[in-house]
């Protein structure tokens, strides 16, 4: 324990584990790979369950989906992948031992030695150690929280889900770097087609903090990116406060209790060899060939970053706003989508980045979900939920294009479109309906106008004065009577009214 504490180097490593949703069946027997929403214990068989006598038959799309996205990732693949048994005894795993692959013989892992550069951090580099291809354990479920309930029930359901473990060097300095990562590595799954990161549970994720040269502490039980950034920061926190009173950091696994959001000691720090590796001999090595692996790179879905650069060469989007629409694939299909109806990219992206994305966030956690801490037991994945596709299951690219094409041809003007947007989200009617109906109720008659005109003239004086130099102030003014018609007045006729009346008292 040298140096102080604000000034010893802050290591940040992560372990993420990201389910392959998109396979048909579990990563060794042809369960469904879907178990959620299903009774317990019913989306199992006797290879899952680990009954003598049964043999494990590897899933290949698996190992193509881990190949796709070691090679998204940068990394390196060996040309012979070997699976071995981690041995420990907890009743989230039937056999005993779950099928993995071991970090001590880097070489048998799907991928190594990987990276990604972050644009949203001025272009960091964060080092992929390797990347892994596991089966998911069995979830425990618990009466309330694990602390107080008198019970655990075990749910094999999950139990043989395919899982591909990532795990990052140490690159990260601060919590915030971990966010902006983890978004990018949603981004990355979404694209390539292998994980749905919004469902419960499907993208968990470990992290371990050192300072200096003191131990490394692991944290688990992680149930959403956001709680990634919370724990992170609250560990730095302790462990300074530690160090600057001198005592040093004890080398454990703590978890993460988002009830109090801080993080709890769980057990003194489990050694490699706790795990009595060996290789599965149910399962031989698989080889490579350089062949597969350039079929798999040329089948891959375009990724985010190349995505990015088309939106900006093809669409003339600003850099910033294409990366704002790539980062959640499903803002970037909407742009894609909504150009069929209206072709004018650079409209419709204003629409999704300012106003649509607003209300995502509002209305729910936009983007990713995470899940609980993986293996040994002790998380059950809550996450957050999506409440953005509640949205997006009534608001889709020909709602946000018909509104920008209405308020691009002047048909309709900001606020009016915001309160179409704002109705659409609970009714799901489309702009062109709603302008429709509006139409027929709509003020264009110039005598039942000019009561609201003069009233808001009246009102605002220094508008009015303003309006001479500057057609903001004119819109203001729009505005204003907009809203006091509760928006059925005429937004053209009484732009149109508006300056008359404007100009002629400048004269
Ligand atoms: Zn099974």
């Amino acid at each position: 324990m040298n140096g102080s504490a604000d000034d010893a180097m802050v290591r940040i490593g992560l372990e993420i584990h990201c389910q392959l949703t998109a396979l048909r069946s579990k990563l060794f027997c042809p369960c469904p790979a879907e178990y959620r929403g299903k009774e317990p214990n019913t989306n199992v068989c006797p290879v899952c369950l680990g009954m003598p006598g049964t043999l494990p038959l590897l899933n290949k799309r698996a190992v193509e989906y881990a190949v796709m996205l070691a090679l998204a990732l940068n990394c390196s693949i060996p040309e012979r992948i070997t699976f071995y048994r981690k041995n420990y005894f907890y009743p989230d795993l039937p056999k005993n031992f779950q099928i993995t692959q071991y970090n001590a013989y880097e070489q048998a892992s799907v991928g190594v030695g990987g990276s990604i550069v972050l644009d949203d951090l001025e272009g960091k580099r964060v080092r992929i150690r390797r990347l892994q291809l596991e089966e998911d354990p069995g979830r425990l479920v618990y009466e309330g929280s694990i602390d107080t309930s008198n019970y655990a029930l075990v749910d094999y359901n999950r139990a043989g889900v395919a899982l591909v473990e990532i795990v990052t060097e140490p690159d990260f300095r601060e919590p915030g770097e971990v966010r902006v990562f983890l978004n990018m590595l949603a981004s990355i799954l979404e694209h390539l087609g292998i994980c749905d990161t919004t469902l419960e549970g499907a993208v968990r994720c470990d992290a371990n903090v050192s300072m200096g040269d003191q131990a490394r502490v692991e944290i688990k039980n992680i149930n959403s990116f956001r709680d990634v950034e919370r724990a992170i920061a609250f560990e730095m926190t302790r462990q300074r406060n530690l160090i600057s009173r001198g005592i040093e950091i004890r080398g454990e696994t703590r978890h993460w209790d988002d009830a109090r959001r801080v993080t709890v000691q769980a057990r003194a720090k489990e050694e490699e060899e706790d795990y009595r590796y060996f290789p599965e001999p149910d399962i031989p090595s698989i080889e490579i060939s350089r062949m597969d692996v350039e079929a798999i790179r040329g089948s891959m879905p375009e990724l985010p970053h190349a995505r990015v650069e088309r939106f900006v060469r093809e669409y003339n989007l600003q850099r910033d706003t294409a990366r704002v629409l790539v980062g959640e694939k499903v803002l970037a299909d909407m742009l894609e989508t909504g150009l069929k109806y209206y072709n004018n990219a650079r409209s419709i992206a204003n629409w999704i980045v300012t106003d649509l994305k607003g209300y995502m966030e509002r209305y729910g956690g936009s983007g990713v979900s995470g899940g609980g801490g993986n293996g040994n037991g002790n998380g059950d994945g809550s996450g957050s939920g999506s409440g953005s596709n509640s949205i997006l299951a009534k608001v889709t690219a020909r709602h946000i294009a018909e509104l920008a094409m209405l308020v691009d041809s002047g048909r309709i003007n900001r606020t009016v479109a915001r309160q179409i947007m704002q109705s659409a989200i609970s009714t799901g009617i489309l702009p062109s309906e709603a302008v429709k109906s509006m139409n027929a109720g709509m003020l264009s008659d110039r005598d039942e106008l000019s009561p609201i005109v003069e009233r808001v003239l009246k009102e605002e004086r220094k508008a009015v004065i303003d309006a001479l130099s500057n057609e903001k102030a004119l819109n203001y003014l729009l505005g204003k009577v907009m809203r006091y018609s509760k928006g059925r007045a005429d937004p053209r006729l009484v732009l149109d009214m508006l300056r008359e009346r404007v100009t002629r008292e400048g004269k």
